[in-house]
């Protein structure tokens, strides 16, 4: 195998951890470790600093610190919802969500529809986004739930969940966004958003793994969700369990982080996206980007290289870091779910390759990404008379696209 020099372009699986993130969490593990719940003065700290996390990540998303739940993660988030809220019985048996929600939805909610639940999904459109017509012909007063993420984690697309929420809310049903995929990638302000609970994770956001959150909206206070585990109260009872005060305050500096620098981030990851981009044309100017025209994640392409099985691609050169399909169901050889929900065949699916950019990458990690492209695509089609042009000039002049 040829040694390569390591390219991160996986962000949307997970994030690096801020350095000022890791900085601020250090005390809380030794020093500063007492139990948010307990009254001493190492417990008092340990509830001040939670305290302050909510504020931060309150502030960032727009909502009161009291409507977040501290999670493990956005899975959990997810499924405290969706069971939560189906195992206090209603006259509402119908529950909702779209085709390309990420499996920590689409799992709780077929789990419903074996105890009864009569469950449908949202189509999509060609473009990666869900169809607003079929919506409205789907949620009707019958709906308990309608579930659709902020942002797919796969193609990066940008739902129109105002629209969604809109329409649920006309018949009387609770709206619920997954928005793991908007914290740090994009400006997310829950009010705008319309949903009554939304899900997060801080491993997205430059944050540590191992916290995520629920936020249920004040005024959907009295629908009750029933907590899927019981224990010593915490989180109003809703998540009991010792809090994760390292990680909720990691997750709170990242959000604090976020907010000074979010719109730096988008500016430099959209020019570092179009450099890639254009790159790719170049190489092959087969490649597909998909769902290219509809508003998406600034730093996420999802390219199908025709011809070109991803797995094999991605297995030649490890020293680059990319997914096919969703980096949480990689290692089944399925076709992800999602890019055949857009109608491509199995084999296109199996051709694309997503590549995510984050705040701590560089031209040089594009142009890198594209040299170890360039050399293993003239190897995969060396018995193909098709010719891949030579990246490195190509790259190179690209540079003066980046401020
Ligand atoms: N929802 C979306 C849209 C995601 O992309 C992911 C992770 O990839 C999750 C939920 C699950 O997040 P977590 O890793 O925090 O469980």
């Amino acid at each position: 195998m040829k040694h390569r020099a390591t390219v991160y372009l996986d962000n949307n699986s997970t994030t690096q951890c801020a350095p000022e993130v890791i900085e601020a969490m250090l005390p809380f593990f030794a020093g500063n470790h007492g139990n948010a719940a307990s009254p001493h003065i190492l417990g008092q700290q340990a509830a001040g600093a939670v305290a302050l996390a909510r504020d931060s990540i309150g502030e960032l998303i727009g909502c009161a610190p009291s409507e977040i739940c501290f999670t493990s993660c956005a899975t959990e988030a997810n499924n405290l919802v969706i069971l939560g809220l189906t195992e206090v019985r209603t006259k509402r048996t119908k529950i909702l969500a779209s085709a390309i929600e990420h499996k920590s939805v689409l799992g709780p909610c077929e789990a419903m529809a074996q105890k009864g639940f009569e469950f449908a999904k949202l189509p999509i459109g060609k473009d990666g986004l869900v169809d607003l017509d079929w919506a409205r012909r789907l949620i009707d007063d019958r709906t308990l739930l309608v579930s659709v993420q902020g942002a797919n984690n796969e193609i990066g697309t940008i739902q129109p969940v105002r629209e969604l929420a809109d329409i649920a809310h006309e018949h009387g049903a609770a709206f619920h966004c997954d928005a793991a995929q908007l914290l740090g990638k994009q400006p997310v302000s829950l009010d705008a958003i319309g949903a009554d609970f939304a899900s997060f994770s801080s491993h997205k956001a430059y944050g540590p793994k191992g916290i995520g959150f629920l936020v249920t909206r004040n005024r959907v206070r009295n629908l009750s969700i029933a907590p899927i585990w019981y224990g010593g109260g915490q989180e109003n009872g809703l998540r009991p369990g010792t809090l994760n005060v390292p990680g909720i305050v990691g997750a709170g500096e990242a959000c604090r982080l976020c907010n000074l620098w979010l719109k730096d981030d988008m500016r430099r990851i959209v020019s570092l996206r179009l450099l890639l981009e254009q790159g790719f044309a170049d190489l092959i100017p087969e490649s597909r980007s998909i769902a290219r025209d509809s508003p998406r994640l600034p730093g996420t392409v999802s390219v199908m290289f025709p011809g070109v099985t991803a797995d094999l691609l991605i297995a030649r050169t490890p020293s680059l870091c990319v997914s096919m399909g969703s980096a949480c169901s990689s290692g089944t050889v399925a076709p992800s779910h999602v890019l055949l929900a857009l109608g491509l065949s199995r084999d296109e699916a199996r051709s694309v390759v997503r590549f995510s950019l984050g705040r701590y990458n560089t031209v040089g990690d594009v142009q890198t990404a594209l040299r170890s492209l360039s050399s293993d695509l003239r190897e995969i089609f060396s018995n193909d008379p098709k010719p891949v042009p030579n990246s490195e000039s190509v790259v190179v002049a690209r540079e003066e696209l980046i401020p």
